[in-house]
């Protein structure tokens, strides 16, 4: 009797396990970087308050959420070389981001799903390499962008036109999800947030139910030195500097460590974790 109640519990436990992990898959997570800016930035050029002397590998990413479902959901879409905006920033190094991908193993057409963190030119340039995915996308966001910043006084700093069109054209073609704010789970285990103002409606991405649950910040901590330091960024990096701070503060809960709040620009990141070759490491 005793060895039947125990098989029965085990048997129950297993069901119970199955289920969990039914609703959640495994989830692995990988920065891709697919750009280095060649200027000698250091954190006072991206943090108010920031050292003068420390310098900064100015990096452009772009984050891989890879589930055991075979579902592969990437945290914005990089940019295309030839886009004006990437001057100034005297690229040492580029790759288009769809190609940096394909040394996971992934192809364009596999990717399901692109989270865009916000629509600035480098996150979201090239959406147009990824054919088959559905985007998501904050809705004061969106509204914003393709509307209220164009009126005047315009405010579309790190906008560019081309990537309004492209937008409206996902959006018209059903392909665009628009979410309704913050502390939203949007797929299994991954939920977004908002609140940093980085733009009108800018998000970050929490991967939880995984060992190290993982915050996708994008630029909503652009350099690692914001998080660190809880600093906010320098002039146009925030639309609310308290909304950026309080936003860190609550990324911080939300994680065991701080190295699991992936900055947007930092190279940091890429001395942090295991290499998975050409440049990618696996956030783990
Ligand atoms: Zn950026």
């Amino acid at each position: 009797m005793l060895y039947r109640i125990s098989l029965l519990i085990t048997v129950f436990l297993f069901v119970i396990h199955t289920d969990v992990d039914a609703q959640t898959p495994a989830y692995k997570i990988y920065a891709v970087p697919f750009a280095h800016s060649g200027y000698p930035f250091t954190a006072a050029d991206w943090a108010q308050g920031g050292s003068k002397t420390e310098q900064l590998d100015i990096t452009f990413s772009i984050w891989l959420i890879k589930s055991s479902t075979g579902r592969c959901i990437l945290v914005d879409a990089g940019f295309e070389r030839d886009i004006e905006d990437a001057k100034e920033f005297q690229l040492s190094s580029y790759i288009r981001p769809d190609s940096a991908l394909r040394q996971l193993g992934v192809k364009p057409e596999d990717v399901t799903d692109v989270i865009i963190s916000h629509p600035h030119w480098d996150h979201i340039d090239g959406v147009n390499h990824f054919p088959k995915a559905q985007f998501w996308m904050q809705k004061e966001d969106f509204d914003y962008f393709v509307g209220r910043a164009w009126q005047q006084p315009k405010d579309t700093g790190g906008f560019a036109k081309r990537d309004v069109r492209k937008l409206t054209e996902l959006n018209l073609a059903g392909r665009l999800k628009l979410i309704s704010g913050d502390n939203q789970q949007i797929l299994p285990g991954i939920k977004v947030f908002t609140g940093s103002k980085h733009t009108y409606g800018s998000q970050y991405v929490l991967v939880d139910k995984i060992k190290q649950p993982t915050i996708i910040a994008s630029d909503n901590v652009w350099i690692e030195a914001n998080i660190r330091q809880l600093l906010p960024p320098v002039k146009g990096g925030t639309l609310s500097p308290a909304g950026y701070i309080a936003a860190m503060k609550r990324m911080k809960t939300m994680v065991k460590q701080s190295k699991y709040i992936i900055p947007g620009h930092d190279g940091v990141v890429y001395k942090r974790f295991p290499a998975v070759g050409n440049g990618i490491v696996q956030i783990k």
